[in-house]
């Protein structure tokens, strides 16, 4: 048993969705295109699950967020991709892929050949037990839709109680957020010495956890969780962490980073980062295989080397630069992306462009809520983060980042703040 399409996405997340626009205005026929995704729904804005969805009131349900919302386009319902031609194969596994003979075979046993296969397996989330602790379904993850309808039920289920948040990255920040604006008294524990390690300077972490902690949120630093005690079997009571303090949790939120979903294409495609490596088309080492978002190790001009992003933005954009190089490869050139990530937590909203590498120059007031830093590398500005700026502020230091000019005076370039980007 077996269909064929001309087109093939594997997974079915942002990427898929920002893919699936793209294919249609470069226009693909019906019939021609085909989503797989293990996911039961349409593709849809991943980052509403630790935003909206978790909201107290008015929270954010499909299909509100359906991509492709999230870039003021078009809201893709499963009607859109009907009335488009484009065959969804929803909830179902890919279990295994054979780019030589361009075949894939569903976990429900159907097999579907392609002529060109986009991967867009995204990634998943690392689980505790890869950490060597035991595990316990009472622990809550956050990357699909079914995780955080899991998390809401939790959260129902222990209005006032106690939750304990691990990881001090943009999951665990959003989380411990969006658990405190629901009345529920958060400890967030990490190891590092402040939150958002891999991007914040302490100055900027500083702010934040002041801010959290003036919500009520509380910091464990330094230290992991080392296991669980439990009154019934799959309920958490409470957390040992390896400073030898326990905590109270009714509720455990574990946000320690991700795994590209690589595993089908080992063996068949080249990797790197962690990730499929592709080229500046998006093209694996096989000719009729591309591959978009989280997954793909892409190379980023801006920085002369490969890279692996792990956000919204990149799915979108690397998504559209695949489709255009499918179905015009004349016409399109090399991607030519500037990163840029960004998080909103309680009133707090902060955009980043570029690389947090060399040395960074704050600028702004700490206390008035505006705020940033440039950072400078082999005396270029190299990145770029702005809490609080307006719409004309971010397009600033995104069109500044993007220029990479020459820096020679960080003190000055400090006094002269966010003007140094409005003015270039
Ligand atoms: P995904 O969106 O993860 O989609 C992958 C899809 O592939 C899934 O549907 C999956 O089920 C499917 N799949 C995988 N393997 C198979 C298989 N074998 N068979 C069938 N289907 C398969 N980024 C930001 O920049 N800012 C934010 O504020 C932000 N917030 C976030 C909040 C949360 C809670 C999460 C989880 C992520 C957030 N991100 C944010 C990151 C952003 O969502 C990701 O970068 C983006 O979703 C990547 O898109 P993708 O299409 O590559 O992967």
């Amino acid at each position: 048993m077996g269909r064929a399409f001309v087109y093939v996405i594997l997974g079915g997340g942002v990427a898929a969705g920002y893919a699936a626009l793209e294919f249609t205005r470069k226009g693909v026929s019906p019939g021609e295109l085909c989503i797989i995704s293990e996911e039961p729904v349409a593709p849809y804005e991943r980052p509403a699950l630790s935003k909206g969805f978790l909201l107290p009131e008015s929270p954010a349900r499909l299909p509100s967020f359906h991509t492709c919302v999230g870039a003021n386009e078009e809201r893709l319902t499963p009607k859109w991709y009907k009335e488009h031609g484009i065959e969804l194969v929803l909830g179902t596994r890919v279990k295994s892929v054979d780019v030589r003979r361009k075949k894939l075979l569903t976990a429900t046993g159907e097999t579907i050949s392609y002529k060109i296969l986009l991967i867009a397996t995204g990634a998943r989330a690392l689980k505790l037990e890869e950490f060597g602790v035991d595990g316990s379904e009472a622990i809550c993850y956050l990357r699909d839709l079914a995780d955080a309808n899991g998390l809401v039920n939790v959260m129902q289920s222990c209005s006032s109680g106690n939750a304990v948040v691990i990881g001090g990255g943009y999951i665990g920040m959003e989380c411990a957020a969006s658990l405190a604006i629901n009345k529920i008294n958060v400890t967030l524990v990490f190891p590092e010495v402040h939150c958002m390690a891999r991007l914040f300077t302490p100055k900027i972490a500083s702010y934040y956890e002041e801010y959290y902690q003036s919500k009520g949120v509380k910091f464990v630093k330094g230290t992991v969780l080392t296991s669980f005690e439990l009154i019934l079997v799959k309920e958490v009571m409470a957390v040992n962490l390896r400073d030898g303090s326990q905590l109270p949790a009714d509720l455990v939120v574990v946000g320690t980073g991700i795994r590209p979903n690589t595993s089908l294409f080992e063996g068949q495609l080249t990797l790197e980062k962690g990730g499929i490596k592709v080229n500046g088309k998006m093209q694996t080492s096989n000719d009729s295989v591309y591959a978009v978002g989280d997954v793909a190790a892409f190379p980023v001009k801006l920085f002369g080397e490969t890279r692996r992003l792990e956000h919204v933005d990149s799915a979108r954009k690397s998504a559209k630069h695949a489709v255009a190089a499918i179905m015009e490869p004349k016409k399109s050139g090399e991607f030519d992306y500037l990163p840029f990530f960004y998080s909103r937590v309680f009133g707090l909203s902060w955009q980043f462009y570029g690389d947090n590498v060399g040395e960074a120059v704050h600028f702004g007031d700490y206390s008035s809520g505006t705020f940033g830093a440039y950072w400078i590398s082999k005396g270029h500005l190299v990145g770029s983060f702005l809490e609080g700026g307006t719409k004309e502020e971010y397009e600033a230091i995104a069109k500044a980042t993007s220029l990479k000019p020459p820096v020679e005076d960080l003190a000055e370039l400090g006094q002269q703040g966010l003007n140094f980007a409005l003015t270039i």
